[in-house]
């Protein structure tokens, strides 16, 4: 195996990358190992590296979004809008991060004698990242634990090596010392023999369900903690009394963005009968209308799919699910030219059909009417996941109560589900544990220590 990044529009390696020997992979955990012993640094003076190391993600936007144009496809807009928002993530853990982490006093006994939780960083966390959001999903784990003091080693998508090199080289400019973070090209084996190394506290995953699954297994095997943001079939429910202009435009983009390559997509229209005919001749509107083509063309709307093969399981996922007796409402597919793919509407799905327990990564929708709010909670949590979801409807109390219901990490009313640095993000069931952002986000790692005065 080596790092090959193949650029989807033409389908010709882009950029190589050897992988790591295991002398690099030694030389590098003992790097961080003694970095986190030493830690050279105070939060205060990492927080200044943090600064700006999100400084140069706004500045060179440009040079960010046009490497993971060729590494996995992104429109050009949104690779800069990906480093607009990695460079938020990584401001708010510099402006936040010392506040979260201030002791906390306790009190305990009969006489309220005192205690103090601290928070201390715990050792070197393992990130295991996709090739989706080459760059967020990186910053979500390196910013927190950066400035908490714990060492990251990044493991990035091999498809998306041109985006973990920028990443790294951001943060050398952004003065980040070398053993508190280090992307390594690590193959498979040298993964798990990196978090059986017992300076390894910690495992950080977000992939696919089967990867989180056997990385997880062995963490667990070596009792290093470990969070998992896995994949999601997202539900997104229409209710009757829903503005239907706002939910068709945010269901829309809530599908199609990053070609629909998004963990947290609305991937399942769950939709009140009363409201259907109108929602599915408006989501029908907006996927027909779709340009599917180069990324870098500022008149590409929808941008190819990462890969070939994302490509190829997406058109077989589609291919199945018809032959389990779904209906195509919207017949999209490859478009013939590089990774492209037309958004698709799958009606008629039955429960025992394959796709309504599936992920599909990439712009194809289901649809599924229901007649009461009881019914479209029910399909909504008849899945494996519980990753996001979403609630339209008028009344903000009902729409509330029926958020309420959904087994989930977050939910969403009257907009798609995003991420958003001040709010925890994650799931529940197959999606995974943990959470990343927020206060939530900077604790995994940290040791919650309490020290305990006589009195
Ligand atoms: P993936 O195939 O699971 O890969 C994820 C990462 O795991 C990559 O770095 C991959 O590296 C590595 N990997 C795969 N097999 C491994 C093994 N045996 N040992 C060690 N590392 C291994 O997922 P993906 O296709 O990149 O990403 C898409 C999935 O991620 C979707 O399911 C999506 O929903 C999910 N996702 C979830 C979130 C969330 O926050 N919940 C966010 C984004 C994406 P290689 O490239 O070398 O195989």
């Amino acid at each position: 195996m080596s790092y090959r990044v193949i650029d989807p529009m033409t389908g010709a390696e882009y950029r190589s990358y050897p992988d790591a020997t295991d002398a690099e992979v030694d030389q590098a955990l003992a790097t961080s190992a003694k970095y986190f012993e030493e830690q050279p640094t105070t939060r205060y003076e990492r927080a200044q590296h943090l600064l700006k190391f999100a400084q140069i993600f706004d500045d060179e936007a440009d040079k960010f979004a046009e490497e993971a144009a060729h590494n996995m496809g992104k429109l050009f807009k949104e690779g800069q809008g990906e480093s607009h928002a990695a460079a938020n993530i990584t401001r708010y853990y510099a402006n936040h991060g010392e506040a979260f982490l201030t002791p906390k006093p306790y009190v305990y006994g009969p006489n309220d004698a005192h205690a103090q939780l601290e928070y201390a960083p715990t050792g070197i966390i393992m990130s295991v990242e996709p090739w989706n959001f080459p760059y967020t999903q990186v910053i979500r784990v390196l910013a927190p634990n950066y400035l908490a003091g714990n060492p990251v080693i990044l493991k990035h998508a091999s498809s998306v090596a041109g985006c973990a090199a920028l990443i790294q080289d951001a943060a050398r400019k952004a003065g980040m010392p070398v053993g508190a973070f280090q992307n390594l090209c690590l193959t498979h084996d040298q993964v798990a023999r990196v978090i059986a190394d017992p300076r390894v506290q910690g495992l950080a995953v977000t992939g696919s369900e089967p990867v989180g699954r056997q990385l997880a297994g062995l963490a667990g095997q070596n009792l290093t903690k470990s969070t998992l943001e896995l994949g999601g079939s997202d539900a997104c429910l229409i209710l009757d009394d829903a503005d239907m202009d706002n939910a068709i435009k945010e269901s829309a983009i809530s599908r199609l963005r990053n070609s629909g390559q998004t963990c947290t997509s609305a991937k399942r229209f769950i939709v009140r009968r009363e409201v259907a005919d109108e929602f599915v001749a408006g989501l029908k509107r907006i996927f027909t209308a779709q340009v599917v083509g180069d990324p870098m063309d500022p008149k590409t709307t929808l941008a190819p799919l990462a890969s070939k093969r994302g490509q190829e399981k997406l058109a077989q996922q589609v291919d199945n699910a018809v032959q389990h007796g779904a209906t195509a409402i919207v017949a999209g597919g490859p478009t013939g030219e590089a990774t492209g793919f037309m958004p698709t509407l799958l009606g008629d799905i039955a429960p025992d059909n394959p796709a309504s327990q599936e992920e599909f990564f990439g712009p194809v929708a289901q649809l599924y009417v229901v007649d009461s709010d009881d019914e479209a909670v029910k399909i909504a949590n008849a899945t494996p996941f519980g990753l996001a979801g979403a609630v339209f409807s008028a009344d903000e109390d009902r729409a509330h109560r029926v958020a309420s219901r959904m087994a989930t990490g977050q939910v969403f009313i009257n907009k798609g589900s995003t991420g958003i640095p001040e709010l925890p993000f994650g799931g529940v069931k197959n999606s995974g544990y943990g959470r990343e952002m927020s206060d939530l986000g900077i604790m995994e790692f940290m040791n919650a220590k309490i020290v305990v005065y006589p009195k």
